[in-house]
């Protein structure tokens, strides 16, 4: 008897670990410090997909487990959610934003999760930030300048790509040099 319901639990306990392991998404391997932008710009459309290690926003990758944490992720994705003020925009452009789509990609926090994964082997999260913004002059959009990087002290550096009608152009900000001037 004790032992089929110890069967029983030790099963319950390797499919939920099998389940979390599906749920998460493919993440490949990223390097903390580093994430990406991609801006299109259509017409008087501009998109914006940042992507970055939760451990360059947060400091940390995992769901919040204490009310400290709790108040670190909400105060991130607040910030996450001003894009004009995270990458400033010359005014001439006239950039409004129009919808910003915020996604903490985290596995649960340990205490209710599976048991603990042996030390060593470590657990990635990362932020998915799509922005929609319109822009009366997009053509004035000429510079960029990343206060993302005061906001974020984990944050080194970001591989922007700009594909307008000029074509498509790979830029790299730095948090020594976070001004993007436009080729
Ligand atoms: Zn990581």
């Amino acid at each position: 008897m004790r032992r089929s319901i110890y069967a029983c639990m030790l099963i319950t306990v390797l499919s939920s670990a099998a389940a979390a392991q599906t749920e998460r998404r493919e993440l490949g391997p990223h390097v903390h410090g580093s994430g990406t932008l991609n801006i299109v710009i259509e017409g008087n459309n501009v998109s914006m997909d940042l992507s970055a290690p939760a451990n360059d926003i947060l400091g940390f990758e995992h769901q919040p487990s204490t009310p400290e944490h709790e108040k670190i992720l909400a105060s991130a994705k607040a910030a996450l959610e001003q894009p004009l003020t995270l990458i400033e925009l010359p005014v001439a452009a006239g950039c409004k934003v129009e919808t910003a789509n915020v996604t903490f990609n985290a596995a649960e926090p340990a205490a209710t999760a599976a048991p603990a994964k042996p030390a060593g082997e470590s657990q990635h999260a990362d932020f998915d930030v799509d922005y929609a913004l319109t822009c009366a002059a997009p053509n004035k959009i000429t510079q960029l300048s990343f206060a993302y990087f005061k906001q974020f002290a984990g944050a080194q550096k970001l591989a922007v790509t700009i594909v307008s009608d000029k074509g498509q152009t790979q830029y790299e900000v730095t948090r020594d040099k976070p001004v993007l001037t436009l080729k």
